[in-house]
């Protein structure tokens, strides 16, 4: 047999051996050549070692505990949500809050955390309180009514015109 690297139509031979695609009286002349030429002999290896890493690389995302070791990492990794509502926990537990009323309980407990000193109302809303008189409660009052009373009238003008 001549030496397939010498000779670039037979290339493919080799090519086919590393892919186990020769058939068996092939592959004996191939391996009876391979044994007297060193070059083949490293291209061969080559080619092996890299079908095997093609192997190996395929192997890896179907291994079986794949699955396994990805939801064990899952669990390892605690999540800042987690770390947040874990104070709150045994109360969700026990009442059964759901999560949107625990994020409400969240954001009090901010709000109560960032004014430890003074009322949970802000001391703006507080003052707009205390300005309100009972003679403006009154008048505001009188002006509902008086309005009320104009569109009574209104309608009523408005029926009496069609008839
Ligand atoms: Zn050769």
């Amino acid at each position: 047999m001549n030496c397939p690297l010498h000779i670039p139509e037979n290339a493919q031979v080799l090519l086919d051996y590393g892919a186990r695609k020769l058939d068996a009286e092939r592959t004996e002349t191939l391996e009876r050549h391979m044994a007297i030429c060193p070059g083949c002999r490293e291209f061969a290896a080559g080619q092996r070692a890299m079908w095997e890493a093609l192997d190996s690389w395929e192997a890896a995302p179907v291994s079986q505990d794949f699955d396994r070791k990805l939801y064990q990492r899952i669990e390892q990794e605690v999540s800042w949500w987690d770390l947040l509502v874990r104070p709150f926990r045994p109360l969700m537990v026990r009442r059964g809050v759901p999560v949107a009323a625990a994020a409400c309980l969240l954001v009090m407990a901010g709000v109560l955390i960032e004014r430890p000193t003074g009322s949970p109302v802000p001391k703006k809303d507080m003052a707009q309180m205390e300005s309100v008189q009972p003679e403006q409660v009154e008048q505001a009052l009188d002006t509902m009514e008086m309005l009320s009373e104009f569109s009574h009238h209104v309608r009523n003008d408005g029926q009496e015109s069609k008839l």
